[in-house]
């Protein structure tokens, strides 16, 4: 969320930038209701201050035809207050949803325009492998070694969901540990998180809990929700809170399943565990001081980096346009694996997504710090990043380890967590 001044005092810029990011808000409609509920306002105080004075002047009255008239002009008052202040509520909840619709600022470099106007920022030490064989698709390569049911998981659950089975378990488990191990020894709490969080945490992370537009399962009778990425629950940890100077920055790892709906979904690339309904993650999450935000989500991109280049997966790091960012990102990386069997002769495809979402969050989540001896307090900036997705990861290493045999490698660094070198060999 931008702050409210500055929003009122920098409207064309404002609308500049949500219209670069493609979302259609009406910024001058807020400054409109935001002035209309200031006048508003201030009529209500002097009614009710009207309102008093009439109230103590009825016991000096000297009859009671004036005691009468007093309290009738009393009465009136009050009515004429609440009118208006059913008025300033309802302008207050349209002034609201516009400001919680508008975006974070955009980081000056970021390119601008649509998802396909995304900037190439580097590529990972390996290269796309030339097969020189049939390549098949992680789903045909799935159903060889069974590694995972996609039609026991829609029998229970319905399209979109599966069971991971045997390898690809082990898989799974490894690429946690793996993530987790290098994360820790990077100073990183670790965390498992609730995989269910409060509407009012989703809203502050900047999802949409309920309503036609959500992208979350809720449970029904309960302020329940699924989460669809520890990043909701990672950022909620801290709401309502204040940091000293000296803790920040404050970096966390949360594992979590992940639960979207991906309503609108259908027709974008999808097939098997690309785009499902639930999958595990390990996120990244910090919460830092303003000057440290920049510096942290390039570490978070090469962290990223790291674990693929010692997956030994080929992929490129793209920085995202303008027209994909969502609401909270001030800068987003994503980093894309390159997948053999997606598309006609292999594509990229998204594997991990780092934000730095300034202080956009932290003023929805009320998250701050203060500093030794001023006073007052400020808000945090807070990040957020893959670590790993384990369904895309599974793609990229099931996909660019096959062999021509038709077996698949086991990455190295996997290796002393999934018990062997090959998934499907005669040995
Ligand atoms: P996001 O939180 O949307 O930035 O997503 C983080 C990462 O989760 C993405 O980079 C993908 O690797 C993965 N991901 C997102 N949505 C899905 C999905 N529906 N199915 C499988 N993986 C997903």
């Amino acid at each position: 969320m931008l702050d409210k001044r500055f929003i009122l005092d920098n409207i064309d810029l404002v609308q500049k930038n949500c219209d670069a990011r493609g979302g259609k808000v009406d910024v001058s409609r807020f400054a409109e209701l935001e002035l209309q509920r200031r006048t508003l306002q201030q009529e209500v105080e002097e009614l009710s201050r009207q309102a008093n004075e009439v109230s103590k002047s009825i016991g000096k009255a000297k009859d009671d035809a004036e005691r009468d008239a007093r309290k009738e002009e009393g009465r009136s008052l009050r009515e004429a207050k609440d009118a208006k202040q059913s008025q300033i509520d309802r302008i207050a909840a349209e002034a609201d949803a516009i400001h919680r619709s508008i975006p974070n600022l955009t980081h000056p470099a970021a390119p601008v325009g649509g998802e396909e106007k995304f900037i190439e920022l580097r590529r990972g030490e390996v290269q796309p492998p030339k097969m020189g064989f049939p390549v098949l698709d992680h789903v045909e390569l799935a159903e060889q070694h069974a590694l995972v049911d996609f039609e026991a998981g829609a029998r229970i659950a319905g399209n979109g969901f599966y069971f991971l089975k045997n390898e690809a378990v082990l898989l799974e488990l490894a690429l946690q540990q793996y993530a987790i191990e290098l994360l820790v020894g990077e100073g990183f709490t670790p965390t498992i998180t609730p995989d269910l969080a409060r509407g009012d945490i989703l809203a502050g992370v900047g999802f949409i809990p309920r309503g036609p537009e959500t992208q979350i399962y809720s449970v029904e009778n309960f302020d329940l929700n699924l989460v669809a990425t520890a990043e909701i629950t990672l950022g909620g940890m801290y709401a309502g809170q204040t940091f000293d100077e000296e803790d920040l920055p404050l970096k966390l790892c949360g594992i979590s399943h992940c639960y979207r709906t991906e309503a609108g979904a259908a027709g974008r690339a999808s097939r098997g565990l690309y785009r499902v309904h639930q999958f595990t993650k390990v996120e990244m999450f910090a919460f830092t001081l303003p000057d440290q935000s920049e510096d942290m989500h390039n570490y978070f991109c090469d962290l990223e980096c790291d674990l693929f280049n010692g997956l030994g997966i080929p992929f490129r790091v793209i920085d995202t346009a303008t027209g994909d960012l969502g609401g909270p990102a001030f800068r987003k990386f994503d980093l894309e694996a390159w997948m053999p069997g997606r598309g006609e002769h292999g594509e990229y495809g998204e594997v991990t997504s780092t934000s730095n979402c300034t202080d956009y969050q932290s003023r929805r989540l009320d998250i701050r710090y203060r500093v030794k001896g001023e006073k007052g307090t400020h808000f945090v900036h807070t990040l957020n990043g893959t670590a790993v997705a384990i369904s895309r990861a599974l793609i990229a290493i099931i996909e660019n380890c096959q062999q021509a045999d038709g077996s698949i490698l086991v990455p190295e660094v996997l290796r002393k967590w999934v018990g062997k070198d090959r998934i499907g060999s005669s040995d």
